[in-house]
Order: structure tokens, then C-alpha cells, then sequence
């Protein structure tokens, strides 16, 4: 069976990484619990169920996004409090941003998350106490270690495996890449997603899937606000976060064509035994 599993970070168009410090946007101006609609009605009608990594600060602010989630049916997940790269956070911080993360989901949807991904691919090698956390919490998997060069681990496996806890055993979920002669390419999303060509990401989607793999696309609510507001950024940063919003829906809708969607939880449940 062909998978590719769509899951989607719930944050706004100013949670972007690596900005030390985020500005203060009232209310008025968030724009996540539109986009996050705009995708939900784009699912039902491509007949996709996913994965939704929740930031904290979002459950908190608009408590009904993570039951419409829900209702829906998708998978809330956790994709930390704050949106602080964990590598830069404390055990102890992180752990109480899952805690906190993890109560508010609970709350809101009557079911505790068991699935995590970190801001910018930011938990790793460089952080092993956070799998014993995640694992420690009841948490079942993790999505948060990429195979790409420079923010992941260049050489990192492209199939789903299990990491080794005291705490107990946590499943690893790694994004979907494109391999390349220059590298892995991050077909799966962010940029990647809508700035290389489709015939390389589908190349990807199709590499995934004849080695057994499930693919794994992750997205942005801001992904396909096409005219959306933008933060004041670098070049670089400013077309990483919020460049070709435009090439978003075409790429989502093809694909969609590519096997069934569904959300992580379900594929770790089953896997490697239906693949
Ligand atoms: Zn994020």
C-alpha cells in the first residue's frame, strides 16, 4: 500500500524560526485559524486525513481550533509550547512545554497527543534527554529529525525506526526527501514543497514509496495564504518562510493522488507489518 501522510505544523505566518525575538501581533491580526480552515476543507474534499502538530501558544490563544481539528478527523498532535528550538531550551523547560502542550490538546479534544515534532527540525543528536522526555510522557513518536544536510543529519535514515529509550521505545518519522546526486532535497515541504519542480518531489514520493515507505509531507496554514502578511526577514529567511505561497494548493492537490492519507498515528500503529 502506498502512504503519504500530510501533517501540518499549526502555527501562524510570524512563527518563523530562528527570529529571536517575535513580535508582539495582537489577535486581531493572527490568521491561523482561517488558513488552518482553508487546508481542513482542502482535505475533505482530496479525502485526506492528517496528522496537526499544535504549537501551544495557538491552543492557548484559540481554544476551539484544535477540536475543529478534531472533529474532522485528523490527528492533533504536539509541536511544542513556544516555538523555541529545543536545542536551546533546558530538559526542564522542555519538558514543561510538553506538559503544558500536552493539557491543552488534551483539553480541548479529549485526547491526550502521542505524537511530537519540534520547531525546525531542532531534536536530535544534540538532544537525546528529549526522547527520554517524550517517551517518559507517553508520547509514541517523533517527527522532528530530518534527513537533510545542515539542519538534520545529511546521512539520517528516510524510513520510519525506533529510538531506544530508558523511559521506553519511541518511532522516528522521518520527512519526506528527494535523494539527489547533489544531495537530499526537501521535496516534503516547507520551500522545498513549493519551489522545486513537481516532477522532483513527486520523484521523491515515488522513491519513498517503492522502498516501503510511507511519504511524508508537512506543511504551514500560511503555506496557502497566498497574499498573507510577512515578517520583516533576511532575503533568504523571508523566501524560505513565506516565498511561492502560490505553488502550495497544485502541489497539495497532486499529491493527494498519490496514495492514501492517512494520519501518523494510524501508519505507526501498523507499521512496517502493512507496508
Ligand atoms: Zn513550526
Amino acid at each position: 500500500m502506498s502512504i503519504t501522510c500530510f501533517t501540518v505544523d499549526v502555527e501562524d505566518w510570524f512563527h518563523v524560526c530562528g527570529v529571536s525575538e517575535l513580535p508582539a501581533i495582537s489577535l486581531d491580526q493572527w490568521r491561523v485559524f482561517d488558513n488552518t480552515m482553508h487546508l481542513l476543507d482542502l482535505f475533505d474534499e482530496l479525502d485526506i486525513r492528517g496528522t496537526f502538530f499544535m504549537l501551544g501558544v495557538v491552543a492557548e490563544a484559540i481554544p476551539k481550533l484544535a477540536s475543529r481539528i478534531a472533529a474532522r478527523g485528523h490527528e492533533v498532535a504536539s509541536h511544542g509550547y513556544s516555538h523555541q528550538l529545543v536545542y536551546e531550551m533546558t530538559p526542564e523547560v522542555f519538558k514543561e512545554e510538553v506538559i503544558r502542550t500536552g493539557d491543552l490538546i488534551a483539553g480541548q479534544t479529549g485526547r491526550a497527543p502521542v505524537g511530537f515534532r519540534a520547531p525546525q527540525w531542532s531534536l536530535g543528536k544534540f538532544t537525546p534527554w528529549a526522547f527520554e522526555i517524550l517517551a517518559g510522557e507517553g508520547y509514541l513518536y517523533d517527527s522532528s529529525c530530518t534527513p537533510l544536510p545542515f539542519i538534520g543529519n545529511a546521512k539520517g535514515p528516510m524510513s520510519p525506526y525506533q529510538i531506544l529509550t530508558t523511559a521506553g521505545n519511541l518511532w522516528e518519522i522521518p520527512p519526506l526527501v528527494t535523494p539527489t546526486r547533489f544531495g537530499n532535497l526537501p521535496s516534503g515541504g516547507g520551500w522545498g514543497l513549493r519551489l522545486l519542480p513537481v516532477k522532483t518531489i513527486l520523484e521523491g514520493v515515488r522513491n519513498a514509496h517503492s522502498s516501503g515507505n510511507p511519504a511524508v509531507c508537512f506543511l504551514h496554514p500560511r503555506d496557502v495564504d497566498v497574499d498573507g502578511p510577512r515578517l520583516k526577514l533576511s532575503l533568504i529567511k523571508s523566501f524560505a518562510a513565506y516565498g511561492t505561497r502560490s505553488s502550495a494548493m497544485p502541489v497539495i492537490r497532486r499529491l493527494a493522488m498519490s496514495g492514501t492519507s492517512i494520519p501518523l498515528l494510524e501508519m505507526v500503529k501498523s507499521w512496517p507489518s502493512a507496508y
